[in-house]
Order: C-alpha cells, then structure tokens, then sequence
C-alpha cells in the first residue's frame, strides 16, 4: 500500500527520531521555548524535534536535511519537475479530470511490444540455429538460448515457506480477506504472506497469477480494526483500480528492462599487470565496459519512457485504490491508516531500543542475571510508543512528507497529497465491519508470526 520503496524498521533512525525515542523528562540540549525565527511559542516537549508550525522553522532539522543536500542540482531540478507533475495529477484528481488513463495505458503497453520482441527474437534465432545449423551454428544457436534464458521475463513466484499462511493456518484472516474482496467486487486473495516491514503491498506472480498481499507486521500491529480493513481494501483494490503495472504484459516488460539494466552494469576492471596479456585484457575491458555503458544507459532511458508513461496512470490507479480502501474501512480509517504510515522511522527507533536493552541484559545462567524484555515486549512496546506520539509531532511529519515525500516513491502518490485527496471526498462510512470475535481469532492465528517477527527484528 503505502510504500514500496518502504525502509525496513531495523533500518538505523535519523536524529529525529533518536529525540523520538528519549525516555519522558529527558532534556534535550537547546529545545527552545519560542521559535527563533517568528518568535511564536514552541511546544516545549524535549521528546520531540522542536520546530515552529507558523513559519515552519526547523520542520527538517539539518540531520535529516542531509540527505536533500547530497542530491546534486541536476536530481534536485528532476524532483522538483516531478512533484510539479504529481501535483497537477492531484489537482485533476480530485477536479475529476484525469481523463488520459487508457491513453497512457496505451502508450504504455505498445511500447512493451520491442521488449518482449527481443527475448522471442533471441529465443526463435536460438532455436532456429539448433535445427538447421552445423556445429558451429549449433553452439551459437546453444549461447542464443543461454542469453534467452537470462532474458527471461520475470514474473516472480509463489511464495512459500516462513511468513506464508495457508487458508487452514488462518480461516479468520483469509475470511476477513474475502469479505473485503467480495465487497470491491475484486477476486479472493491467493495467498497471505507476513514479513517485518513497515508496510502492506500486493503483488500477482506466475504464470497462473496468483494474487499475494504481503502484511508487514510492524504496521499491521500497530493499526486499529478499521484501520486494518481499510488497509486491506487498498490493497486488494489493486485487483480492481484498473492499474496494469502489475499485469502480465506491461509489468514483466518493466521488470525485463530493469532486470537488463542490472545485468548491463559495467563491471569492475581487471587489476592492471604487465605484459602483452594484462595490455589486451585492459583494452578489451575498455571497450567492453564502454559498450555495457551504453547499452546500460539506453536501458535505464527506455525503462523511465515505461515509468513515466505509467506514472500518471498508475497515480491515478493509487488514488482510486484509497477510495476503495476508505469505502470498506470508513474515511477517517483510510486517513488514519495513512498517517500511521509516517510513523516508519519512529517504529524503527523502538526496535533498535528494546535490540541494544535485550542485548546488554546480562546472559541467563549468571546467578545475578535480571530479569530483561523478552521478544514479545516488542509489539506492545511498539502500539504504546506510537499511540503516545502528539499531534504537533504527527503534524511536523505530515508536512515534512510534503516537502520531500515526491521524491520517495514514484509508484504511489505522496503519502500527505492521498491523505488530502480523501479529505476532498464525502466522508463514507465503513462497509465492512470486522466484530470483536473475528478480530481476536486473527490474532491468535498471527500470534507465532509475532514471536518470529519480533525475534528477526530484534537479532540485528
Ligand atoms: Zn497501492
Ligand atoms: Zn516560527
């Protein structure tokens, strides 16, 4: 949903979210009552990043400023052309204007046509040189097939293994599931995997394209009941909002592009020796590496035709997936649900508390050993961190997602434009309702998911 270019809750926090963490009372150096730019009063809390809401003073501290400052002007200016784009694409959103989709769709999936013409090119010629060719042939025909087969289009598998959950492992989860299904009109879920991420994400995989949501327990954990099936309906709205990015043609072209991308990176030059030898390796890695540069670059520059001609479209697809999410969890769930999104870094920050508490307990077996956190410490440690997080801090982070939250993630809209595109809506209330019974039964069959999760967490 949210975010696929999602950082995992292990990942180091920023200093903000360090000051996040501060245990209550704790004074942080040079919080300061009034704002030293508007001199408007600032909240006093030392927990949290001091900044004014009326000028906007220290919104972005310079810690987290670093990284805009690492982007160099040219990536800078391509941002900003971007958010400029994102947001006429809001504008004609929530106008009801955005009439272009099926063009762009269109567009899109002939200019997949060359894609998928170069693996059957290299796949036929392959094939074509085993049959009629001589020996030599025959071997060339053999490399075609070995390129062919590296060519491949990609389109994922299965899951299977740890984190996945069988309709019998969790009747009241797949239950749930198709109600919210049945409710979008969108086709049952195949399969429910559950993962530590701060996110939820849908994906179709295989040939038989199976449907796959994968619930990242740190969010799930951390969400109320309309919450979770607002979250849910987003996500298996992706059956229903019309976005083919996933769909078999366009989305194995783009992941083919991507893939050849990858594979066409230059590598890394021999060391240098000497002789005849080491002389013709250094040219033939010159040229070789020169030729990889540019078919790299052509790759990369077909592959952004694709993501540009999909962007719009696929936005659009997101916002209408929000609107499907809200009509099954009610507006208020889908907003919220959204928000708690924001809240990534700071639950990343409980995990590396409880991590570097459970690591510095004194080993058991020492007959002096204290009791310490267990594991399992970490869910309820989470829900009450991130339910005790106020408004002015929830807020600062809303607007600091407005100022840099264009450049996260092209696939989604930014996280502050969905909130305000349901917020332009009539509030609906929900259409699914998940009772008290149902919610605990979800529970229990998630509950070795949360001793696993947590421990995978909590090891780094
Ligand atoms: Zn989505
Ligand atoms: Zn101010």
């Amino acid at each position: 949903m949210p975010n696929s270019a999602a950082p995992n809750p292990t990942a180091p926090p920023t200093a903000a979210t360090a000051t996040a963490a501060a245990p209550v009372g704790a004074p942080v150096g040079g919080h300061p009552d009034r704002c030293p730019e508007c001199s408007a009063p600032v909240d006093p809390d030392p927990r949290f990043t001091a900044w004014c809401p009326a000028c906007e003073w220290n919104l972005v501290p310079a810690e987290e400023a670093g990284e805009d400052a690492a982007r160099s002007a040219k990536e800078l200016a391509r941002e900003r052309a971007a958010a400029e784009r994102t947001e006429r694409l809001f504008e004609d959103v929530v106008a009801g204007r955005a009439d272009t989709t099926r063009r762009d769709w269109l567009a899109a999936s002939a200019l997949a046509v060359p894609v998928h013409l170069v693996t059957v090119a290299v796949t036929g010629s392959g094939l074509w040189l085993l049959v009629i060719g001589n020996t030599p042939l025959r071997c060339l025909g053999a490399l075609l097939l070995a390129v062919a087969f590296l060519l491949r289009p990609r389109l994922g598998r299965v899951p299977s293994g740890q984190g996945v959950l069988t309709r019998a492992e969790a009747p009241a989860l797949y239950g749930l599931a198709d109600r919210i299904a049945a409710e979008l009109g969108a086709p049952p879920i195949g399969v429910i995997q559950v993962d530590e991420s701060f996110n939820a994400s849908m994906a179709v995989v295989g040939l038989r394209r199976t449907s796959v949501l994968t619930l990242g327990l740190p969010l799930w954990e951390t969400l109320d009941g309309p919450q979770r099936i607002a979250v849910l309906g987003h996500e298996l709205a992706h059956r229903v909002n019309g976005d083919h990015r996933q769909g078999l043609w366009l989305g194995s072209a783009m992941r083919s592009l991507a893939h050849w991308h990858d594979l066409s990176l230059p590598r890394e030059r021999t060391a240098p020796g000497y002789g005849v030898v080491a002389l013709l390796t250094m040219i033939g890695d010159y040229f070789g590496n020169a030729f990889l540069h540019l078919l790299s670059g052509l790759l990369f520059r077909a592959y952004l035709v694709l993501d540009r001609l999909t962007a719009r479209a696929g936005q659009q697809a997101e916002y209408h997936a929000d609107e499907l999410g809200a009509r099954v969890g009610s507006t208020g769930a889908a907003r919220e649900s959204l928000a708690a999104v924001l809240l990534r870094a700071a639950a990343g920050t409980v995990t590396m508390r409880l991590r570097a508490e459970i690591q510095s307990r004194p080993r058991s077996g020492r007959r002096d050993a204290a009791p310490g956190p267990d594991t399992d410490a970490l869910w309820p440690q989470l829900r009450a961190h991130l339910a005790a997080i106020p408004p002015l801090e929830r807020e600062r982070l809303l607007r600091r997602s407005r100022r840099s939250g264009h450049a996260v993630d092209a696939s989604h809209p930014p996280t502050h434009l969905r909130i305000a595109a349901l917020a332009r809506r009539t509030p609906v209330p929900a259409a699914v309702v998940c009772p008290p019974e149902e919610a605990a039964a979800i529970d229990t069959e998630l509950a070795p998911h949360r001793t696993r999760v947590a421990r995978t967490l909590l090891a780094g």
